[in-house]
């Protein structure tokens, strides 16, 4: 199992850069960043938003945007934990975001907000966010936000 512990500010933070899309229509994926010896759960210490292209129902990181998000996680020592995007509609997994994942390690988290976020604030995210995770047999599973089997855990 693996969990990240995400802090309000931080949620604040990837809400408001994933609605800028929303709010022209399109998709979004910010990327939740750890240091790179954070045990697990590890902590957000950096919501990075990424170049890419996005329309109303895909976003695409072009090679060039990998390269330096590569670059910075050498640089900066930190990792990706999880990857959250939004959509138009419902929240879920699809197809293409299983091509198109930018995590696909074990234990990935790969998070999804419906109607781009719209009306999501940091104190509802856990109610409205679809978390999968990348498990061994390379499956995007949904997991839930509450209990002992969540995922994701925010801090004031
Ligand atoms: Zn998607």
């Amino acid at each position: 199992m693996s969990g990240v512990i995400c802090t309000m500010a931080a949620l604040g933070e990837t809400i408001v850069r994933l609605k800028r899309g929303g709010e022209r229509g399109e998709e979004r994926v910010v990327l939740w960043l750890a240091r790179s010896v954070a045990r697990d759960p590890a902590t957000v210490i950096e919501v990075y938003e990424p170049d890419q292209i996005c329309a109303v129902n895909y976003y695409k990181l072009p090679a060039e945007s990998m390269r330096l998000l590569m670059e910075h996680l050498r640089a900066k020592r930190r990792k990706v934990v999880a990857q959250i995007h939004i959509h138009p509609g419902e929240a879920f997994h699809s197809e293409a975001d299983a091509e198109w994942a930018i995590v696909r390690h074990v234990g990935a988290l790969s998070l999804v907000l419906p109607h781009f976020a719209e009306h999501t604030t940091p104190s509802r995210f856990l109610d409205e966010v679809k978390t999968y995770e990348y498990t061994l047999e390379r499956q995007w599973l949904l997991r839930p936000n509450r209990g002992d089997a969540a995922r994701v855990t925010v801090t004031p």
